[in-house]
């Protein structure tokens, strides 16, 4: 290993990938500044995306199962919501997150600048400090990592306090009696359901035929049966062509071919139709970085950009924009900088939709294969053959595994079910351990769980499932 406790790391962005880059290069060693508009590192993930969110889903899920209760003979009164402690008790989550990311980051002697950096040349950074003072710091190598912002659509750019991206939904400012969701993907799902639980009646909006393009349709098919029952509606094939706010309500106006009703006015819209990269970073012209066409800054698999003291790492190079893929690049940013032979070159990152119930994948998905014309062959796990599942009143899961009939490897897999969202994690690590499906079969998993599901999905690739009977041909 090379000595790198001579470098001094700039770190841009205080999200997932530039903390956990920080603080890697602090443990190997190296002088490590990290700069961020916050008080804390945290980033999106940790302010206004993934935690927040999933606070607020805990929330949503204790209500769902407090009126599925009935069922087993608890019934309980219809629940008060105290709105100002719920925020306060979301806010203390980030708070208690953030705030230990300021010790840890202490600890490391990490110097954590407030404030918003720009670039003068390939090595020297001009931060502009939170207190409005300004310094010039030159480093041997800078890692950009200034992730990514909700995405505007032209023709839903309205002023109005009624009008919300994601951060706005997760402030939670009301519980509105009606809001349209614009965009069917994870983050409006996870939005819609949250409200929904919380009395909001939720109309969803997307313009391709099915909710989360991108995941497997069969996977999709529990959730968009539960959603139909927990929204007022889901418009498929279905664009917002306009919004007004009237005053009293927003009037949006939906085209498409299968739009029954023209107009509708809500409470509130919350916009969802992705997220665009932060690469406007000021100064970048004055280095040898390049941006592709659809704005996220260009990197070879050393996250190295054209610039060679230069890397970038997270949302701001590319799909998918996840907080794990952020980290996980941040560490192999560092590692490159510090002369280790490594690549990023996973062949599963997880990708999972904290809806009710959980979607989850990873690897090769049966979508993608058809596409490439690649032979597989896939193996389902009804949920409904569970004993877990049952004991839990959540037959409604699916555990799908996606073999290479020749070699028997595991190439991915698909969960839709309670709690998919942890149990994916085993199937990322089959995958690249290069389990085979004999390997996930015969390895002894814990009764009654969930994650049973997966290895007698692997079972199902010899049909010799213990909880399913399949008749003898001949
Ligand atoms: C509602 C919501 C829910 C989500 N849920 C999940 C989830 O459950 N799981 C998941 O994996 N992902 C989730 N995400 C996505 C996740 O938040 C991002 O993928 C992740 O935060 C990306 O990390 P990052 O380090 O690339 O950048 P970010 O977290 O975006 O952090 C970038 C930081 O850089 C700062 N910055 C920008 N420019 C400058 C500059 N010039 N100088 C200094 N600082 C700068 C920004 O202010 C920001 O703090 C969610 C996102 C949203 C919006």
């Amino acid at each position: 290993m090379s000595d790198t406790t001579n470098l001094h790391i700039a770190v841009v962005g205080g999200g997932p990938g530039g903390y956990a880059a920080a603080f890697l290069a602090a443990d190997l060693g190296m002088a490590v500044t990290l700069i961020d508009p916050e008080v804390n590192p945290g980033g999106v993930c940790l302010y206004r995306g993934c935690i927040p969110s999933k606070a607020l889903l805990h929330v949503a899920k204790l209500l769902e199962e407090s009126q599925q209760s009935k069922d087993w003979g608890i019934e309980f009164a219809a629940p008060k919501i105290d709105l100002a402690r719920l925020r306060s008790w979301k806010e203390s989550v980030v708070k208690k997150l953030t705030g230990g990311l300021g010790v840890l980051s202490k600890q490391r002697k990490v110097h954590y600048v407030q404030g918003r950096a720009a670039l003068e040349n390939s090595t020297t950074l001009r931060v502009t400090k939170s207190d409005g003072t300004q310094e010039s710091l030159i480093f041997d190598r800078i890692i950009l990592a200034t992730g990514s912002r909700p995405a505007i659509v032209p023709t839903l750019k309205l002023d109005s306090p009624r009008m919300m991206d994601s951060t706005g939904a997760l402030n939670l400012e009301d519980i509105p009696a009606t809001l349209l969701v614009v965009g069917g993907g994870y983050i409006g799902l996870e939005l819609g359901s949250v409200y929904a639980a919380l009395g909001t009646r939720v109309t969803v909006v997307e313009m391709l035929p099915g909710l989360l393009p991108g995941a497997d349709r069969d996977l999709v098919t529990p959730l968009h049966k539960r959603l139909e029952k927990m929204f007022d509606g889901i418009l498929l094939n279905t664009t917002v062509a306009a919004v007004k706010d009237e005053g009293g309500g927003i009037r949006a106006t939906f085209d498409g071919p299968e739009v029954k009703e023209r107009e509708k006015v809500f409470d509130r819209v919350l916009v969802s139709v992705g997220r665009k990269p932060n690469s406007e970073i000021p100064g970048l012209e004055k280095t040898r970085v390049q941006v592709g066409p659809r704005g996220f800054i260009q990197v070879n698999k050393q996250l190295q950009t054209d610039d060679p003291d230069i890397y970038a790492i997270g949302d701001v190079v590319g799909e998918p924009m996840l907080a794990h893929k952020a980290s996980h690049e941040g560490r192999i940013a560092v590692e490159v900088i510090a002369g280790h032979k490594v690549a990023f070159e996973p062949n599963a990152i997880p990708a999972v939709v904290f809806t009710d119930p959980e979607i989850a994948w990873c690897g090769l998905t049966e979508t993608e294969a058809q596409r490439q014309n690649r032979e597989i062959k896939v193996t389902r796990f009804p949920w409904a053959a569970s004993g877990r599942a049952i004991t839990l009143d959540r037959p409604d899961g699916m555990t799908k595994l996606i073999f290479d009939p020749q070699t028997e490897r595991l190439l991915g897999v698909g969960i839709v079910g309670a709690g998919a969202g942890e149990l994916i994690a085993e199937g990322v690590l089959a995958i690249e351990m290069a389990a085979l499906a004999r390997d996930v079969a015969s390895t002894i998993h814990p009764h009654p769980t969930l994650s049973e599901t997966i290895m007698e999905s692997a079972e199902v690739f010899f049909g010799t499932s213990t909880h399913i009977y399949r008749p003898k041909r001949g």
